[in-house]
């Protein structure tokens, strides 16, 4: 399901349209007055960004405490990099957005910054039965062989469902993996995983169940598999795929979360997702 430009264009054709969605958002169902208690409807102020009580006039200020606050760049300019955002497989560079929307480079880049904070993981634990796994990304372009410019990534995956990837800092080590999945699956969770070492005290706070031997890229008799991670692994990285040369953790964290968030959300409308959060959650 897609959330086409001609859908985004009719929905949110100027500023005043884009600034009432999110008063819409955000005080929408606000019956009475914070002031004077009446229960009341908010007007538009002329010129203004603001909607007043039409009893007592207090002024409440729909872009307080979002990422629209302050900005020198129109709702529908942000609206419209959000919507960008949202469409772009690989994400999308400053120099784009300054070029699409015709802001100047630094607040093409603060924008762009802002979005992507959006776009982080969520903190909630997955539960059910969790794939996890882990693989290795860059290393295209070796500038020096005495270095191993790759950087490893540990990701875990529901059954048919959403995805949540580490960038990991240096060596891949079972005392790196057990926490992060501590952190992010409940336990008692049933986890399935490759053989790797890296998972030997999982069964500790985990139901631990591995692919059979040889079973690697198909499911096994028992329905233990890691497809839905892999999966995930393979589309990351025809993505990436003569476009991913920096390989710092902290570069290919902030991609992984972009490409995530957008597989997370693939089910729906992801501009309307990002579009909702950046309305109801601020910044
Ligand atoms: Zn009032």
């Amino acid at each position: 399901m897609r959330y086409t430009k001609a859908q985004f264009e009719a929905e949110y054709p100027n500023n005043d349209v884009c600034l009432d969605a999110v008063f819409e958002a955000r005080f929408g169902d606000l019956e009475f007055c914070p002031k004077c208690g009446a229960k009341t409807k908010f007007y538009r102020v002329k010129k203004r960004k603001c909607y007043a009580c039409m009893h007592c006039g207090y002024q409440l200020h729909p872009l307080a405490n979002t990422i629209f606050r302050k900005s020198s760049t129109s709702l529908s300019n942000w609206f419209y990099a959000i919507y960008l955002f949202s469409v772009a497989k690989n994400g999308v560079s400053a120099k784009e957005l300054e070029r699409h929307l015709g802001v100047t480079y630094k607040c093409a880049w603060r924008m762009a910054k802002q979005i992507r904070l959006l776009m982080a993981q969520e903190t909630s634990k997955f539960m059910g039965v969790i794939e996890a796994d882990e693989t290795f990304m860059g290393g295209r372009r070796p500038i020096n062989r005495r270095f191993d410019n790759k950087t490893a990534l540990l990701g875990i995956a529901e059954k048919r469902g959403r995805v949540k990837v580490k960038a990991l800092d240096g060596k891949v080590r079972a005392g790196k993996v057990l926490p992060y999945l501590k952190e992010n699956i409940e336990p008692l969770s049933v986890l399935h995983t490759d053989e790797s070492g890296l998972y030997n005290q999982a069964h500790k706070t985990f139901k631990h169940r591995t692919v059979d031997h040889g079973w690697h890229t198909y499911v096994s008799p028992t329905g233990v598999h890691t497809n839905n991670i892999e999966g995930f692994w393979s589309q990351l990285k025809r993505s990436v795929n003569g476009t991913y040369h920096a390989v710092s953790p902290k570069y290919l964290q902030s991609y992984v979360d972009e490409f995530a968030f957008r597989y997370n959300h693939r089910a729906f409308a992801v501009g309307r997702v990002l579009l909702d959060k950046a309305l109801k959650h601020g910044g």
